[in-house]
């Protein structure tokens, strides 16, 4: 995934968490080495960035199914989100983790739930995912909302910040801090603006909704008198450091803004399918050089955390849009690594398989039937190829995936964990 999309034959060398060399010759160049891995037969690549996603949902998979996103939100997600605890939370980011892994995803932009994220970060911490993580705020009084979600803005903001004092650049750089008002139906316009208002101070990013369902942009437009994404430009929000998933239902004038401030899309096609929200302009948004990366949104509403699916969606949704070739394997690979380490502000550091830097990577086992002949490795990777294909995850050199194998758990506990952890969530939501 270097800039030029290289398909090189060879070695890679990994040196205290680094990338020291790449391609034919690397193992030489590099001198002695410890560790051999044999990638024979594979396709080592960029670990997947996914730019949306909510940890703290993974134990809601199957809790939530068959609903438009404010009564999923309403009936099922608030509840749910309400109901967690420290030991469901740790349950949640282990279950995530492990999926994710397992499936190829190496570095994560995650909004969780309002109270005790530093369980997440914590648990992150341990597990060895690249993670950028952010406690919801929502400061808008709503009989809809259970009230233990409801924060004023001054305190919402205060704990984002100390969270990020806590966790910010935590774990050798691994674990980053940022801020995540809900949507702009859940908070006031002071939330926003001081969010905008910290976000600039501190250099942190914003990590919200935006435009996801028309039902949405319609309530936005009531209580602001705004289109959605002139709204929050409104209130300072629209800027590189804006990350804001869906993006769904942008009209040409706020796409012009969007593209103007370098506002990054979080593009999230196998949720957006499944709440039947309607299918992202990302062809468009891509023409005018917006930012369009790719995340799996949550195991509530999608119901995988698999990037290899959001990949095969985001290409094959854009040519019942446009007709086929409008966004190909290429372009969504690259919106899986290179567009993600960029919308996080990362591309120094991770995004593709360049001396210099971070270890994060992953093999890809190209030998099994459903994937022969692979005579394209792109088209390989977006239309053949799932998540178990995948046979090694490395994050910062470090091996968390190991022959298909998670190296830091027993995946049967954790879904085990996971099971018990969510029946005394949902007693407690009330489902
Ligand atoms: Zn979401």
């Amino acid at each position: 995934m270097s800039d030029r999309l290289d398909v090189v034959a060879g070695d890679l060398v990994v040196r205290d968490g680094r990338i020291v060399s790449v391609g034919a010759g690397a193992e030489r160049e590099a001198g002695p080495v410890g560790t051999v891995i044999d990638a024979a037969g594979g396709y080592v690549l960029p670990g997947f960035v996914q730019t949306h996603l909510h940890l703290c949902q993974t134990l809601f998979r199957g809790w939530a199914d068959d609903l438009p996103l404010l009564e999923w939100l309403r009936r099922r997600v608030w509840p749910l989100e309400a109901a967690h605890d420290p030991e469901t939370l740790r349950a949640a980011t282990r279950l995530a983790c492990a999926e994710l892994l397992r499936t190829g995803t190496t570095a994560v932009l995650t909004m969780e739930t309002v109270h005790d994220t530093d369980v997440v970060l914590e648990t992150l911490a341990g597990i060895g995912l690249r993670a950028t993580v952010g406690k919801c705020m929502m400061d808008r009084l709503d009989p809809d909302v259970p009230r233990r979600l409801y924060e004023p803005a001054a305190r919402a903001i205060e704990e984002s910040l100390a969270l990020a004092r806590r966790w910010h650049g935590a774990a050798g750089g691994r674990l980053r801090v940022a801020l995540a008002p809900r949507f702009a139906v859940s908070c006031t316009r002071d939330l926003l603006e001081a969010t905008a208002a910290a976000s600039a101070e501190q250099g942190l990013l914003v990590h919200t909704h935006a435009s996801e369902t028309r039902d949405e942009v319609a309530i936005v437009r009531a209580q602001s008198g705004f289109d959605n994404m002139a709204y929050l430009a409104a209130t300072g929000l629209a800027s590189p450091r804006l990350c804001a998933a869906h993006c769904v239902w942008v009209d040409e004038g706020e796409q012009a803004l969007m593209a103007e401030r370098g506002v990054r899309v979080l593009h999230c096609p196998g949720s957006n399918l499944k709440l039947g929200s309607g299918l992202a302009p990302v062809v468009e948004l891509r023409a005018r050089g917006i930012s369009v990366s790719i995340g799996a949104d949550g195991a509530a509403c999608n119901n995988r955390l698999d990037m290899f699916d959001e990949m095969r969606l985001a290409a094959t949704l854009q040519a019942v849009r446009h007709g086929p070739g409008r966004l190909t394997a290429r372009d969504a690979v690259w919106m899986a690594t290179r567009e993600g380490a960029r919308a996080l502000g990362l591309d120094d550091q991770i995004g593709s398989l360049e001396p210099g830097k971070r270890a994060d990577l992953i093999l890809v086992d190209v030998r099994a039937p459903h994937l022969a002949p692979a005579p394209d490795p792109y088209s390989t990777l977006v239309y053949a190829a799932r998540g178990t294909d995948v046979r090694l995850t490395v994050v910062d050199g470090r091996p968390l995936v190991e022959e298909g194998r998670l190296t830091w758990a027993d995946p049967e506990e954790i879904a085990a964990e996971a099971r018990e952890a969510s029946r005394r969530l949902a007693a407690r939501a009330g489902l």
